[in-house]
């Protein structure tokens, strides 16, 4: 008798009647899995396969928790298709337990430091960036104009400044900005002004018309943040304008030049996750691996922000048992609460998160999907809960609420104060952030192969057993503190990808 053909798989929870097919090709009919399920049909990789038979309107299992009913009768050894999974409800927030789970204190992790730049305000940078925010769109162009300059005229001789970044937006003008959601995007604004890479040397250019007085933009009355405006009567015509900026830009890049990097304690460390172009191995592998490695950095006394509400939506229930206290409990239902109010108001719900990419990689619904994306923010109590834009306040695993848009949530984390972003995908995206390095981490070999030069690491070596998610996590940690001292760069730096900045506005457009 010849040995089954075999075919590699991951089932995550001893109560799961699924399991995703791991084999790059995707498995055949007649192959065997491990427990002995032979496939009726073929598989691709990252679909999943019925363990038992489940007969029509039984639940579909995956991570421990109901993912779904059958739709109709699935034999055992089937491919468990986005059609076969009716979706269930979103947990009912006003019927939430509010019962939390007692979590294991884990022992304080010492040792671990990085090089980081100390700030005024007593942040730390992992990056040495003059930033040129803006109060309005208008006057895009001309600041462009001037990041242009600055990097081809002063830049070399300030080898100790990283980069100048607009930190560009479509706001500022042409909006109801006394709307009560305004407040969003405005203090999105002043807080991404202050993120710790900009050294507290944040400049503001404004037009002098817009509805956005660049004053809002200050985070104080002893915030002193230049402001020039283009419409100032001492500009006569452009070279004028592009002179007065760049005046204003020297003396911050001489102060930014003197800086040095300095041995900081992981504890002084602020980064955020997120996904984005997830597959069904999202949640065994690189998101498992991102939430391994966060709470070491947790452990540390360092600070890390998970988000993006849609992805978060029907797992909450999961979420607010982790709260540390009753105020986090309420903030994180308050948001949910919030955000399905925002959906509503657009005729929509969370269910619209999906995209047709994440189904083809095997993911189902976004009850599948969330219960996968919030593993990135791994076991440790959630010690606060920030709105859309707010500045971080503590230390430990933070919620901060954005949109799951990856370019949203990227310039939403950075508001709240991330120095660096941990970005898994699955489907493969070139995402980055000019502002903060952004490491990106592979669901699967086959992308990471494929992207070998866009790449950071390679989570799907769990899924085939090469590595354990213990080590690809510590690896990653490792990893973070390379980055964050400048001695490691990160694909998306090192090819020059960086994603345009896109603020979360929920008011209304005039
Ligand atoms: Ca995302």
């Amino acid at each position: 008798m010849s040995a089954p053909d075999l075919a590699l798989s991951v089932k995550v929870h001893a109560d799961d009647n699924v399991a995703i097919v791991v084999n790059a090709k995707g498995a055949r009919a007649g192959q065997v899995l491990a427990d002995g399920t032979r496939l009726v049909e073929n598989v691709p990789m990252g679909h999943k396969v019925a363990l038992a038979a489940i007969k029509e309107g039984e639940p579909i299992r995956r991570y421990g928790e109901v993912i779904g009913h059958a739709d109709r009768d699935i034999p055992k050894g089937a491919c468990v298709t986005e059609t076969l999974v009716r979706m269930p409800e979103a947990p009912d927030l006003a019927r939430l337990s509010r019962v939390r789970r007692p979590i294991p204190e884990t022992p304080p992790l010492e040792g671990y430091t990085f090089e980081g730049f100390r700030n005024p305000d007593g942040s730390v940078g992992v990056r040495n960036v003059l930033a040129i925010s803006i109060s309005v769109q208008c006057v895009a162009g001309v600041v462009a104009h001037v990041v242009e300059r600055v990097k081809r005229e002063l830049l070399p001789k300030y080898p100790n400044v990283d980069d100048v970044v607009a930190l560009d937006h479509t706001y500022g003008c042409g909006v109801a900005i006394n709307a009560p959601d305004a407040i969003v995007p405005i203090r999105t604004l002043r807080n991404l002004a202050r993120n710790p890479n900009f050294g507290g040397e944040a400049m503001i250019i404004g037009l002098g018309c817009e509805k956005l007085v660049p004053e809002m933009l200050r985070s104080g009355p002893a915030d002193p943040s230049a402001i020039v405006r283009l419409q100032d009567e001492a500009f006569t015509g452009f070279a004028a304008m592009v002179d007065g900026v760049i005046a204003q830009a020297i003396p911050r890049l001489e102060r930014l030049n003197a800086r040095r990097r300095e041995t900081c304690p992981v504890s002084d460390l602020v980064i955020g996750v997120q996904c984005g172009g997830s597959d069904a191995f999202s949640g065994v592998t690189a998101n498992p691996a991102v939430g391994f490695a966060a709470d070491l950095i947790v452990r540390a006394g360092g600070a890390v922000m998970f988000s993006e509400v849609t992805e978060v939506r029907d797992a909450i229930h999961l979420l607010v048992e982790r709260a540390a206290d009753d105020g986090v409990a309420d903030a994180l239902i308050r948001e949910m609460d919030w955000y399905d109010r925002y959906l509503a108001r657009g005729s929509a719900d969370r269910s619209a998160n999906t995209s047709p990419g994440n189904k083809t990689g095997g993911l189902s619904n976004i009850v599948e999907k969330a219960l996968g994306s919030v593993i990135k923010s791994g076991g440790s109590p959630i010690v606060d809960v920030l709105s859309p834009g707010e500045r971080i306040r503590k230390k430990g695993m933070i919620f901060a609420a954005t949109p799951a848009s990856d370019f949203v949530c990227g310039t939403q984390q950075l508001a709240s104060g991330i120095a660096l972003q941990v970005f898994t995908t699955g489907r493969g995206t070139p995402y980055g952030l000019a502002a903060a390095p952004v490491v990106k981490v592979a669901t699967n070999s086959a992308l990471a192969t494929r992207w070998f030069d866009l790449i950071d690491l390679d989570a799907g070596r769990i899924a085939t057993g090469e590595a354990s998610l213990e080590t690809v996590g510590w690896e990653l940690f490792h990893l973070i503190l390379d980055v964050a001292s400048g001695r490691k760069q990160v694909a998306a730096d090192r090819l020059g990808l960086h994603n345009a900045l896109a603020l979360f506005n929920p008011g209304p457009v005039t």
